[in-house]
């Protein structure tokens, strides 16, 4: 059995499930929260994103914690979301496994009479969303008199959506006796307020720094004119042939607009937002999970508590006015120690936006080039090239067709048969692509006199590169600096970047011979040219850099406040 769980102080029952689901070690979160509450009976608050496996961290204990021998409600879980909702209820049958507690879901827009029954049949763990669980509570279908724990998982995103008084309603309702696990990814002072209002000196955990994005992601903008900006959607699309994404987009007509004409142009697509029936938007998340639907397009509420691991891109069709939107977007990748990028589409007037999203998430957003036409059938054709290698022959399947085949090789040569079998698969995108415009639009700071070439290099992704390693290997092997490269953008079977003209020559010559395991590595000047993005970002973190906005100073002042109430606060 995993020993690192049972360290952990979890007991072999709940241990086995963990191994059952393939968990290897704790995360951080887990190894933070598990052992306080195992050890004590406290109050606790969590600042975790989502991602981090905070599920498990409040989930695992709190199995462990139910005594199955007693029928009644001993804990209950609120969760902003329906979707949140189902997956929570979904991990903690995961984690009784072998225990065998009884967990009944109760969220809206399900039939509340169905649920009533599940839970008159015994839920020793109710997990519910706010508001049909005060619903329920009105009803008197419900009683939370013998709770001992109750766990709020994303307070903030249960705030923001207006839940304020079902929750003050419920933690009044619910048992004085309890233990109260408080879990947000930030911390604004309606949140701290309940944890004064409704806690009792609660232990405090920080998991990660506070409000800033999840470092597995990598943030970057396309500054573009307003009337491409679809285009430059499609573009971005077509140049990751294996993207599974999510769209954001502002208003609900707009969602509407966008999944129709990604639709109507071939794609593999849906629409979220709220003027659709539950049952249709149950119909078009499950197509997203299963991946039949590979981009999902959707507004910000009706995208709430969408839990799918793997996403590769988030993209903001705009950008959010709120920066919380824009972290909480950009939280839907990137997860369980996965990579993924944030993608934003910037027309000139929301330039403004990113400076302060910059300086609340710390982190710098890079501008990147919207591939060019090249660019994208570039990509296209290298992943049909892949696709080819990759392909299964079925020899028994051809058998009969043998004589044909050989007759075909003969009348042409390998290379005959490649250029055509690659120009059957792309010809729609080589077609498209052909004459395509350049999209960027030209920013502040963007030097227009193409000083620099842009150059193809055939390693990529699938080589293990991402931008960072990249520009690391293209300053060992060339001897020059990190400001000497831009606009790297790696892709999954090869890269593009700038370097100056008068660089390019000896970036060439230190390639010369060079190998990735048997592949030689070579590079190309492509015919466009880009420039390296300098977008005065230097100047614009002047100052910047690591302040934080007016909410941040409210996060503070309410850890001062704390612990001048004498809150205990440990930090591991
Ligand atoms: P959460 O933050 O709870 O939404 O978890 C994010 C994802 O991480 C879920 O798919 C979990 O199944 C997964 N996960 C949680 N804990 C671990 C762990 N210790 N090792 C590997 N994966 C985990």
């Amino acid at each position: 059995m995993n020993q690192n769980f049972i360290e952990l102080g979890l007991e072999d029952v709940i241990v086995q499930a963990v191994d059952h689901l393939g968990f290897e070690k704790p995360s951080p979160v887990q190894e933070k929260c598990i052992p306080i509450v195992l050890s004590e009976e406290t109050d606790l608050v969590a600042l975790a994103q989502t991602g981090t496996g905070k599920t498990a961290s409040f989930g695992l204990p709190l199995i462990q914690k139910i005594d199955n021998d007693n029928r009644k409600t001993q804990a209950l879980v609120l969760a902003p979301t329906r979707e949140l909702c189902i997956q929570i209820a979904a991990d903690l049958n995961d984690f009784a496994r072998f225990k065998k507690t009884n967990v009944v879901a109760v969220y809206g827009g399900a039939s509340i009479t169905d649920q009533a029954k599940k839970l008159k049949r015994g839920a020793q763990v109710i997990v519910a969303t706010p508001g049909r669980l005060q619903d329920m509570i009105n009803r008197r279908l419900v009683d939370l008199s013998h709770i001992d724990y109750l766990v709020l998982d994303e307070a903030d995103e249960m705030l923001n959506m207006g839940f304020q008084d079902a929750i003050d309603e419920i933690l009044e309702t619910a048992s004085e006796d309890r233990n109260t696990w408080l879990y947000s990814a930030t911390m604004p002072k309606s949140v701290a307020k309940i944890a004064s209002n409704y806690m009792n000196d609660p232990i405090e955990v920080t998991c990660g720094t506070k409000n800033q994005a999840a470092s597995t992601v990598e943030h970057n903008y396309y500054l573009i004119d307003n009337r491409d900006r679809y285009k430059a959607l499609r573009r971005i699309v077509d140049s990751c042939p294996s993207i599974y994404a999510i769209v954001f987009c502002r208003t609900r007509a707009e969602t509407q607009t966008v999944s129709e004409r990604l639709m109507a142009d071939g794609y593999n697509t849906g629409g979220l937002h709220g003027d659709m029936s539950q049952v249709q938007r149950d119909g078009v998340m499950k197509q997203f999970k299963t991946k039949n639907i590979s981009i999902l397009v959707a507004t910000d509420v009706a995208s709430r508590g969408i839990d799918v691991d793997e996403i590769t891109h988030v993209i903001h069709y705009q950008l959010p006015d709120d920066v919380e939107v824009y972290t909480h977007r950009s939280g839907r990748t990137g997860r369980a120690g996965k990579a993924g990028t944030s993608v934003a589409l910037v027309g000139g007037r929301d330039k403004f936006k990113l400076v302060q999203i910059e300086k609340t998430i710390n982190r710098r957003i890079e501008r990147k080039m919207v591939p060019s036409g090249e660019e994208v059938m570039k990509s296209m054709v290298f992943q049909s090239m892949n696709n080819l290698i990759n392909a299964q022959a079925h020899p028994n399947a051809l058998k009969p067709f043998t004589e044909a085949i050989h007759e075909l090789a003969e009348q042409m040569t390998v290379t005959e048969v490649l250029e055509k079998f690659i120009a059957l698969n792309s010809s729609k995108i080589l077609n498209f692509y052909k004459d395509a415009q350049d999209l960027n639009a030209s920013g502040k700071g963007r030097d227009k006199s193409s000083n620099s070439e842009r150059i193809f290099i055939n390693i990529g992704e699938k080589d293990g590169f991402d931008w960072a390693t990249l520009k690391d290997l293209l300053r060992e092997k060339t001897s020059l600096t990190n400001e000497d490269f831009g606009g790297v953008d790696v892709k999954g079977a090869f890269s593009f970047f700038n370097v100056s003209k008068t660089k390019v020559e000896g970036v060439f010559a230190a390639f010369e011979g060079f190998s990735i395991g048997d592949r030689k590595v070579s590079l190309e000047v492509t015919k466009q040219t880009k420039s390296p993005d300098r977008r005065g970002g230097r100047d614009r973190r002047r100052g910047g850099g690591g302040n934080w906005s007016k909410d941040r100073r409210g996060s503070g002042s309410r850890d001062r406040k704390s612990s001048s109430r004498g809150r205990r606060e440990r930090r591991r």
